[in-house]
């Protein structure tokens, strides 16, 4: 029997406090700056950077909570204001860049696009149109190292095929450009390794873009897995992200290792991987893995169909996984305690998130038929959501919620799993004291 939540449950109405604000829309205006078009070829001067610092960007206006005042200053606008906004270059125009980061845009309060990057002129100018990019802003991958001369550009977010993240990190920090980088962070460990390097010499942050990390619903489950008065003490988590990929476009770079650094692991698997971590907030200390490929699918020639893996948590939890680029569309995961579970399915997709829960009865052992309860929050624009909190840490000088640190260790773990599956044998991994050991500052609630 389904028993959908009655708002005026406390844990609802807690709920709804939490993610019940208005969504702010915002128009980009981009600014003038040097012709890197034209200028392709010329040379900057050393140490030519004109990228403001962090400290000289504003906070945004804070106000009191809405319930307790009423007044006409507490519904000026939250968002800041066109020059106040964190300048991004977007490196890459594919899928992700036009259907979901550009959009999300008008979402954001805090940032704005100021620059383009991508290997196709034609391609680039009418995405300037649309995003009001001057032309002057337009970078191609050779020309982008001139972008240390666009003061309208604070930071770049680097939406390219995973193998390029590294080499795009190191150039964007040595023109003084802070770094948000998609996931994979990198194709291995030591790659993770030089971005964080290059962003701390440059003295720039580094965030890499894990979405979920950011989304209400998904921190709602985080509170529940780690309070344990709400599911109790948590044993099980299944988690599964699965796509069937085309077979149309055989070539294409998530195909090839080289690129992509793996199949289904480091592109959906890895939602598994740094979801469970996330909602435990441990780091796992062991992991045992197996992988395949169906012989003679040229999709899967170079990198693996799929991988099923278990890992153990210091606490005693297991998360067991599951990733497939050869199912239809699978996104979903439970967390299990001994007194509740929560199941969110669809879980990493863009939007359409759904937040089940089923529980004893509260201050009892006994066991009862539980009810299932869906939880409807008002939906957030994740990258929207992830973007704000990375120039909020920029503005404020504050190392992100999900750091270089935490991307590298995806990839130790991602290795590990490899090995396993390579192997046969559980590989085991160096403990991690504390909780949320890779991560920094909490993001402050949408
Ligand atoms: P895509 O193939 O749609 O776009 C990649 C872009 O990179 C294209 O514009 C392409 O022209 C350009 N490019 C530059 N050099 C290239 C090269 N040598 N080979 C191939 N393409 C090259 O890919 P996408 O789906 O936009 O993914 C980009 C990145 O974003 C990846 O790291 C991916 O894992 C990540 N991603 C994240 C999410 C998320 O939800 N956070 C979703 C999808 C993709």
């Amino acid at each position: 029997m389904d028993m959908h939540t009655d708002a005026s449950s406390p844990d609802r109405r807690r709920f709804l406090r939490l993610t019940g604000s208005a969504v702010a829309t915002a128009g980009i205006l981009g600014l003038g700056g040097q012709s890197a078009w034209a200028q392709a070829g010329a040379t900057p001067a050393a140490g030519d950077s004109h990228v403001a610092p962090a400290k000289d960007l504003p906070a945004a206006i804070s106000l009191p909570p809405m319930q307790e005042d009423k007044s006409e200053k507490s519904r000026m606008p939250v968002q800041l204001g066109k020059d106040s906004r964190l300048g991004l270059a977007i490196v890459g125009l594919g899928r992700l860049s036009l259907e979901e980061i550009l959009p999300a845009l008008a979402n954001s309060k805090r940032c704005r696009v100021t620059a383009l990057v991508s290997g196709d002129p034609a391609k680039a100018r009418q995405v300037a149109a649309m995003y009001d990019v001057p032309e002057t802003s337009l970078y191609d991958y050779q020309t982008f190292d001139q972008i240390r001369n666009n003061p309208d550009v604070q930071a770049v977010y680097i939406v390219l095929p995973n193998a390029l993240h590294k080499a795009f990190t190191e150039r964007a920090a040595k023109a003084g450009k802070h770094v948000l980088c998609e996931k994979p962070m990198a194709t291995s460990v030591a790659d993770c390794q030089v971005m964080i390097d290059a962003c701390k010499a440059a003295g720039r942050l580094l965030m890499i873009a894990y979405r979920i990390q950011y989304e209400p619903l998904n921190r709602q489950v985080k509170d529940w897995a780690r309070g344990g008065s709400v599911l109790g003490k948590i044993k099980l988590i299944t988690m599964a992200n699965c796509q069937n990929q085309s077979k149309e476009n055989i070539r294409q770079w998530r195909h090839i290792k080289a690129l992509a650094g793996g199949g289904a692991l480091p592109d959906i698997g890895l939602y598994c991987l740094n979801t469970a971590r996330f909602l435990l907030g441990e780091e796992p200390i062991e992991v045992l893995a197996t992988q395949y490929s169906t012989e003679g699918d040229a999709r899967f020639a170079e990198v693996e169909e799929a991988i099923l893996w278990q890992m153990r948590f210091p606490g005693g939890v297991r998360a067991q996984c599951t990733a497939s680029y050869a199912g239809f569309t699978s996104r979903q995961y439970r967390v299990l305690g001994e007194k509740g579970w929560a199941n969110m399915d669809p879980a990493f997709g863009y939007n359409g998130l759904q937040l089940k829960r089923s529980r004893m009865a509260e201050d009892t052992d006994e066991f009862m038929a539980p009810g299932i309860e869906q939880i409807t929050p008002q939906e957030k624009n994740q990258f929207a959501l992830e973007m704000d909190h990375f120039a909020e840490c920029v503005a404020g000088g504050k190392q992100p919620w999900t750091p270089g640190e935490e991307g590298l260790q995806d990839q130790r773990i991602m290795e590990a799993i490899y090995e396993s599956a390579r192997t046969g044998r559980a590989v085991e991994l160096a403990p991690v004291k504390g909780l949320d050991a890779f991560r920094g500052t909490e993001p402050t609630k949408p």
